[in-house]
C-alpha cells in the first residue's frame, strides 16, 4: 500500500503529466485557453497571479532616511567629538532646497529624502543637539541609516511572477507600485458530492438513524481555504443510478471530490460506478489511519477523489491529497505539506502499522513545541477534531512512542 508521501507525490505527478503544471508565463503568452479575471486588490487574497507585476519607479524613489536624526557627511565625524552647524530640517514628504556642505548637518525624519551632500544619518539618540549646532560623539559610516534610491527595485523590474499565490505582502507590494486591480487566474471549480443513504442536508432535521451532512460543509470550507471555488452538489443516496447521474454532473467541474462509499461495505458503490464510467485508478488505498480507503482516479479527463466518509478521515485526506491538486489546477506550484517537530507530552501507542494522523494540540508554553494527543472516539469524532489545532503524525514503523520523543506535527491550516 502507498505511503501518504508516495500517494501525494502520485497526485502531483499525475496532474502534471496531464497538463496541470505550474505556469510562470503570463497569460498573453499562454493564449486564450487560460481563463483569467481582473480583481480589485482587496479581493486578491489567495488568488494566483496571472500577470507579471513590475515596479513603476525606483524603490525607494529617493535616498531614504530610515531613522529620525541628522543628515551628515560621514567624513565630518572622523575626528570626535565633532560639532556641526544645524542648517535646517527635512520632514517626511518634504523637499529640501540646497545641500549640506562640509561642517553642516540637517535634522531629518524617518522617510524623508537625504539632502544632496549628505551621505549618512546619525540617530537622534546618539547626538546632543542645541539651538544651532549638534554635538556628535560617535563616528558614522557612509550610507548608515539610509536606503539608497533603487536599491529595493528599479523602475521596470519584475517584482512578482505569474503563477504565484498572492498573500497580504504581495498585494501590498502591488498597492505600493500603484495597482488597484490585478489579473488573476480563475479559481479551479471543485464539485463536492457526499454519498450515503443516512445523510440529510445539514439544515434538515435528521431521523433517528440519520446524520446531517457535515462533510459537505468541511469540504466546502477546506476547498475555499485551499484557493478553489467550491461547488457543493448535495448528497447522493447509495444507489448506482443516482451516483452515476450525480458523478456525471460533478465531472463538469475541474475536480470532483466525493465522500463516503469507498470502503468494503455492500453499499460502498463509488469505486464501482467510477470504474463503469471509465475511470483510471491511480490509488484506492493509502497506508494511513484514518483515511485508508482514499481513492484517486481520473474519470473522463477529470481528477476525482473518493474520500472515506468518516468526518475526520475526510478532513485529513483532503489536506494530504486534494490541496496539492487544487494548487496545480490553479496553475501554481503545489504548496509543501507543513510538517514540523514537537515533543510528545504523553506516550502514544497505535495498533496498526499505518501512519496515524491523530487530533492533537500543540503548545509552546515551555519554549519548545509540545504536542498532546487529544482523547477521541475515532474518525467520526468531529468534536475532538474541533478541539485540535494540529494532527500528530505517528509513523507506521513505530507502534509505541514515549513522552519526550520528538514527533511530526501538521498544523491545521485554519488555526495558524
Ligand atoms: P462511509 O465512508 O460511507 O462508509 O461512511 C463512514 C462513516 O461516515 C459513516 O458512519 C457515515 O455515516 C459517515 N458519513 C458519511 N458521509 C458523511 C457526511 N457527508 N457527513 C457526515 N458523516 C458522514
Ligand atoms: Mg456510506
Amino acid at each position: 500500500m502507498l505511503s501518504f508521501r508516495d500517494a501525494r507525490e502520485l497526485v502531483i505527478q499525475t496532474l502534471v503529466a496531464r497538463g496541470s503544471a505550474p505556469e510562470e508565463r503570463p497569460l498573453a503568452v499562454l493564449g486564450e485557453a487560460e481563463p483569467q479575471e481582473s480583481v480589485p486588490l482587496q479581493r486578491a487574497m489567495g488568488r494566483v497571479l496571472a500577470e507579471s507585476l513590475t515596479s513603476d519607479r525606483d524603490y525607494p524613489p529617493f535616498d531614504r532616511a530610515t531613522r529620525d536624526g541628522f543628515a551628515v557627511h560621514a567624513a565630518d565625524l572622523f575626528q570626535l567629538p565633532a560639532t556641526l552647524a544645524l542648517i535646517g530640517e527635512i520632514r517626511a514628504g518634504a523637499d529640501f532646497r540646497g545641500g549640506v556642505g562640509p561642517g553642516q548637518c540637517v535634522a531629518i525624519m524617518t522617510g524623508a529624502g537625504l539632502p544632496p551632500g549628505a551621505d549618512a544619518v546619525v540617530m537622534i539618540e546618539h547626538t546632543k543637539p542645541s539651538e544651532n549646532v549638534v554635538l556628535f560623539d560617535r563616528a558614522a559610516l557612509p550610507n548608515q541609516n539610509v536606503v539608497r534610491r533603487g536599491s529595493e527595485s528599479k523602475a521596470g523590474d519584475q517584482l512578482l511572477r505569474p503563477g504565484m499565490r498572492l498573500g497580504y505582502a504581495e498585494i501590498s507590494l502591488a498597492a505600493q507600485v500603484g495597482r488597484t486591480e490585478l489579473w488573476v487566474r480563475r479559481r479551479p471549480v471543485v464539485a463536492i458530492l457526499s454519498t450515503g443513504d443516512e445523510v440529510v442536508a445539514y439544515d434538515q432535521q435528521p431521523g433517528p438513524r440519520q446524520i446531517r451532512n457535515s462533510n459537505s460543509v468541511s469540504l466546502t470550507l477546506q476547498a475555499e481555504l485551499a484557493g478553489a471555488e467550491p461547488r457543493p452538489l448535495g448528497n447522493a443516496p447509495d444507489r448506482i443510478e443516482d451516483l452515476r447521474a450525480m458523478i456525471a454532473h460533478g465531472l463538469e467541474s475541474d475536480l470532483l471530490v466525493l465522500t463516503g462509499g469507498v470502503s468494503m461495505g455492500k453499499y460502498d458503490l463509488v469505486e464501482g460506478v467510477l470504474r463503469e464510467m471509465g475511470a483510471d485508478f491511480l490509488f484506492d488505498a493509502v497506508a494511513i489511519r484514518p483515511g485508508r480507503p482514499a481513492v484517486f482516479a481520473y474519470c473522463q479527463g477529470r481528477p476525482v477523489f473518493g474520500l472515506p466518509g468518516n468526518p475526520v478521515s475526510t478532513m485529513v485526506t483532503f489536506e494530504l491529497f486534494v490541496v496539492p491538486a487544487i494548487d496545480l489546477l490553479g496553475r501554481t506550484a503545489p504548496r509543501p505539506l507543513p510538517i514540523f517537530k514537537a515533543k510528545l507530552a504523553a506516550p502514544v501507542s497505535q495498533k496498526a502499522a499505518l501512519t496515524h494522523f491523530l487530533p492533537a494540540e500543540v503548545t509552546w508554553a515551555s519554549g519548545e513545541a509540545m504536542v498532546q494527543e487529544l482523547p477521541w472516539q475515532g474518525s467520526g469524532d468531529i468534536a475532538a477534531m474541533a478541539r485540535a489545532n494540529c494532527f500528530l503524525v505517528m509513523p507506521e514503523n513505530r507502534l509505541e512512542s514515549a513522552a519526550g520523543d520528538w514527533v511530526d506535527v501538521i498544523p491545521r491550516r485554519d488555526r495558524f
